[in-house]
């Protein structure tokens, strides 16, 4: 499943850090999830909770937060409402995604010994 191999590879980065930090525990994680970057939340949550299991991130909380799309015209910039035909009201240009695509680590708390 998709949201399992994200997952995965957040753990692998922030045991990376951990170490690189010389980290003994890991207290929270913080995400953010653009509403289209294909991720399920509950799914998401859930992988979260049997991968970090014998991790460095076992008991550390997972803070989701989801970002919403944002789309404007291609050609001139303008803002394209979502629900909308997704092309420019000016001049007609398609729609590009702005933001709501990314999945991104903001923050890590981490115990340093
Ligand atoms: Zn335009």
């Amino acid at each position: 499943m998709h949201e399992f191999s994200l997952i995965q590879a957040l753990l692998r980065r922030v045991e990376t850090e951990a170490q690189a930090t010389n980290a003994i525990a890991v207290h929270r994680l913080s995400v953010c999830i653009g509403q289209v970057a294909g991720v399920e939340r509950h799914l998401f949550a859930s992988a979260y909770d049997l991968c970090r299991r014998g991790t460095i991130c076992e008991k550390a909380e997972l803070d989701i937060d989801y970002v919403q799309a944002k789309w404007a015209c291609r050609v001139c910039g303008r803002d394209v409402a979502q629900g909308e035909v997704l092309s420019c009201p000016d001049c007609g240009a398609p729609a590009r995604l702005v933001t709501g695509d990314e999945i991104v680590l903001k923050q890590i708390e981490m115990e340093i010994a």
